[in-house]
């Protein structure tokens, strides 16, 4: 049976540090603030927000919700962002994406000052991450996933790493990671070809395909370290991850849950993020 890789375990380590810093900004009177923008009423942005916000007021950040119909125009939504820019109060920024498709995002994305990109979607700030520079603001789902395996000390130089994704968002940023702690990655998607006989060759898996249940335990080895990132529902109308979990943790050496692995990361790394942005400042 694999050993469970939980992410309330790696969560609350980065709070802990996140906590020390919030009460030393509070002595000088400060207070990190996010500020989210929404267009429209996504179901999953909603969910998402509303986790947010609650993360948020338990950790002790202000936070605060723009909502604008998905009508607004590029000019519009740019203006909205050079204001949020010069708002001294403002820490952080969380524009939900992707946009409508008449906006064009090329110019939403280089409208937010990189000081303030707590998401990482400012070409400046992910081009640091493609230039093998950390030390800045991360997208949050694929330094989740790195976190994770930092925590639970899975050595990583020289190791075998695939990765199933090649978004802007997880695939190609985990990778610049997953090079900076000298693993050997190899990325597939959705036109590589031996995908079984790549992922239970090597000694690290993370997908993020989102699609439930598709990597069953035929994928894997026996000391394979699965990080599933993937989050979508099954059929029996629950929320699931790429991984068919049951089966395959019965296999492999450490797997991530869904619920309950990256994404209960994910929003402990974006507060972070907002409150290294108010230490900056
Ligand atoms: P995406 O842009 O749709 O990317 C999916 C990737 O999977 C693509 O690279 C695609 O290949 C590849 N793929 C699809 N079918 C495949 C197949 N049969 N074999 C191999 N590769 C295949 O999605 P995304 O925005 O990156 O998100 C991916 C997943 O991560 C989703 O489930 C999403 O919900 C989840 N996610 C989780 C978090 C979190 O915090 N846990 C955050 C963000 C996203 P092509 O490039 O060839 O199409």
């Amino acid at each position: 049976m694999a050993k469970v890789l939980k992410g309330k375990e790696v969560a609350d380590k980065i709070k802990a540090g996140m906590k020390l810093s919030i009460e030393e900004l509070k002595k000088e009177g400060r207070t990190p603030l996010l500020t989210i923008v929404r267009l429209g009423n996504n179901a999953g942005d909603v969910s998402y927000e509303k986790s947010i916000v609650k993360a948020c007021e338990a950790a002790g950040i202000k936070s605060r919700v723009i909502e604008r119909e998905t009508t607004m125009t590029t000019e519009k939504l740019e203006g909205l962002m050079q204001e949020l820019n010069a708002d001294s109060e403002v820490s952080g920024i969380l524009l939900f994406r992707p946009l409508p498709k008449h906006i064009d995002e090329e110019r939403i994305r280089t409208s937010v000052s990189p000081d303030k990109d707590v998401d990482c979607m400012h070409p400046l700030n992910l081009e640091r991450i493609f230039e093998g520079r950390m030390d800045g603001f991360s997208p949050c789902t694929p330094k989740a996933a790195v976190e994770i395996l930092v925590h639970n000390q899975v050595p990583l130089e020289g190791r075998n790493v695939v990765v199933v994704n090649r978004s802007m968002v997880v695939g190609k940023p985990l990778v610049m990671m997953l090079l900076e702690k000298n693993a050997t990655v190899t990325i597939c998607h959705s036109r590589t070809k031996n995908l079984k006989e790549l992922c239970s060759k090597a000694d690290v898996v993370v997908t993020a395909l989102g699609k439930a249940k598709f990597f069953t335990e035929d994928f894997f080895n026996d000391d394979s370290i699965v990080i599933d990132v993937g989050v979508s529902m099954s059929e029996d109308g629950k929320l699931s991850g790429d991984v068919d979990y049951d089966s395959v943790a019965e296999k492999v050496s450490m797997i991530t849950p869904v619920p309950g692995g990256v994404g209960s990361v994910t929003t402990t790394i974006l507060l972070n993020q907002v409150v290294l942005a108010e230490l900056k400042k």
